[in-house]
């Protein structure tokens, strides 16, 4: 059983990543970016809170953040392991998630962070855009992202490279080298 997260900056690869990883390891893979999508096309009363956030590249509030990430983590699925993309995402939500782990009786194995330099993560949201037209991919937002994740979200990374728990991965390559890379890191 593995518990673990998966992070780096926005069109790193965690999603396509964590969907190889969830099936090799047999665990389930929660993203929180995508449960919020989900409930911003279902119209659910979370999708109404969530969408001025998601659509102006900021992070949602922490406090419905964390309630979603606890409700979900709760579920049977993970009870033997999951993989966890997008969350947490500031210091914030560490605490929190340190919170929701303790009540769980669990701990954190690995945090694996997918590397890349910026003018590749700029070039793979533009050409994501395209294929899947997701609003919060305009050269605007993406920037926006970018800034955040250096501001809010790298100063948690570092936290847990301070634990210990952290696995840096080149994310540069083909979808199937960087999967051997990363496979090569798991405990
Ligand atoms: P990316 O990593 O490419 O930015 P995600 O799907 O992980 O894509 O996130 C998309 C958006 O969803 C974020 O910009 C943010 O608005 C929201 N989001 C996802 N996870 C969190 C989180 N843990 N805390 C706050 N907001 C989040």
């Amino acid at each position: 059983m593995t518990r673990m997260l998966i992070v780096g900056p926005p069109g790193a690869g965690k999603g396509t990543q964590s969907k190889k990883i969830s099936e090799e390891l047999g665990i389930v893979a929660i993203s929180t970016g995508d449960i919020f999508r989900e409930n911003i096309k279902g119209g659910t009363a979370l999708g109404q809170e969530a969408q001025r956030y998601v659509e102006a590249g900021n992070l949602v509030p922490d406090s419905l953040t964390n309630r979603l990430v606890e409700d979900r983590l709760a579920w049977e699925d993970a009870a033997d392991g999951f993989l966890l993309d997008g969350y947490p995402r500031n210091l914030t939500q560490v605490e929190a998630f340190d919170g929701i782990l303790a009540r769980l009786g669990a701990r954190l194995d690995v945090v694996l962070e997918l590397v890349a330099d910026k003018e590749e993560l700029v070039s793979r949201l533009s050409k994501r855009a395209e294929m899947e037209g997701r609003r919060d991919d305009t050269e605007d937002v993406i920037r926006h992202r970018l800034e955040v994740f250096e501001s809010e979200t790298a100063p948690m990374i570092a936290e847990y490279s301070t634990r210990g728990v952290l696995r840096q991965v080149d994310g540069l390559g083909a979808v199937d080298e960087v999967n051997a890379r990363i496979m090569k890191e798991l405990p």
